[in-house]
C-alpha cells in the first residue's frame, strides 16, 4: 500500500489557513489533521485536544528532549510543535495528513520530509490581512502588532513553497487547495494504478 501524502500549509496569521483547512477537511473527511501542542493561552471556544494540546513550557521542553516532535518552533513568543507519532502512523496507514504550521516549522519538515507538499496561503493585501485579524477578535492589540510585523517577513520568504494560494475569495482558495491535492496525488511516485493490458495485468 502507498504511504499517505504529507501536506504542509503555512501563511501569516489571519491569512485564512484555519478557515481553508476546515473547509478542505469537510470535503475530504479521510484527511488526517494533525493537532499541534502549544504553550499559548487557550482562546475562548478552543478545546484542548481538538484545536491544540495546551501544555506548559516545562511539558513542551520535556517533549523536545524526548524527540517527540516532527518539528517545533517559537512562534510569536510561544512554543508550537507537531507530535511526530500520530503523523507517521496516519501516513503509514495510507492516510493523507495536513499540518497547519508556521514557516520555520515548515522549513524543518522540508529538510526531514522533502516529499511533503508545501503550500503557502497569501492574503489579498497587508491591510486586508490586518482587517481580518482584527475582525477575528481573538488577539490583544500588542499581539496583533507582533503578528503583523511578522507577516511581512513571512511573505517575503515564501518563494520556496511548492504552491502559493491567494485567499481573496474563500471558495476559490479552497478549490485551489483541492486542485493541488488532486494533482499531487496523480504524480507517478504516488499512484498505484493497475494497468490492464490485453492478455495481462501490469502492476506498477
Ligand atoms: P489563520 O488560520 O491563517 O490565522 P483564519 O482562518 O483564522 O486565519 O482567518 C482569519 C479571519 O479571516 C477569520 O475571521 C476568517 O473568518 C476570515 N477569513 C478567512 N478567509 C477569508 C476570506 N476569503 N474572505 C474574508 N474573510 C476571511
Ligand atoms: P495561532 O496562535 O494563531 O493558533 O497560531 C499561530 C501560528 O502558529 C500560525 O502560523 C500557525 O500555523 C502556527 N502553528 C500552529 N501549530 C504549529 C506547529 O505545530 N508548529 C509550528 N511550527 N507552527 C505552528
Amino acid at each position: 500500500m502507498h504511504k499517505g501524502m504529507l501536506v504542509v500549509v503555512s501563511g501569516p496569521s489571519g491569512a485564512g489557513k484555519g478557515t481553508i483547512c476546515q473547509e478542505i477537511r469537510k470535503r475530504n473527511p479521510n484527511l488526517f489533521y494533525s493537532i499541534s501542542a502549544t504553550t499559548r493561552e487557550k482562546r475562548v471556544g478552543e478545546i484542548d485536544g481538538v484545536h491544540y494540546y495546551f501544555i506548559d513550557r516545562q511539558q513542551f521542553e520535556k517533549m523536545i528532549a524526548n524527540d517527540e516532535f516532527l518539528e517545533w518552533a517559537d512562534v510569536y513568543g510561544n512554543y508550537y510543535g507537531t507530535p511526530k507519532k500520530p503523523v507517521f502512523e496516519a501516513l503509514a496507514r495510507g492516510q493523507d495528513v495536513i499540518l497547519e504550521i508556521d514557516i520555520k516549522g515548515a522549513r524543518q519538515v522540508k529538510k526531514t520530509y522533502p516529499e511533503g507538499v508545501f503550500v503557502f496561503i497569501l492574503p489579498p493585501s497587508i491591510s486586508i490581512l490586518e482587517e481580518r485579524l482584527r475582525k477575528r477578535g481573538t488577539e490583544r492589540e500588542e499581539i496583533i502588532v507582533k503578528r503583523m510585523q511578522m507577516a511581512w517577513e513571512e511573505i517575503a520568504n515564501c518563494d520556496w513553497y511548492d504552491y502559493l494560494i491567494l485567499n481573496d475569495d474563500l471558495e476559490t482558495a479552497v478549490n485551489d487547495l483541492e486542485a493541488v491535492l488532486t494533482a499531487e496525488k496523480l504524480k507517478p511516485k504516488r499512484v498505484n494504478y493497475r494497468v490492464l493490458l490485453e492478455g495481462g495485468v501490469l502492476i506498477r
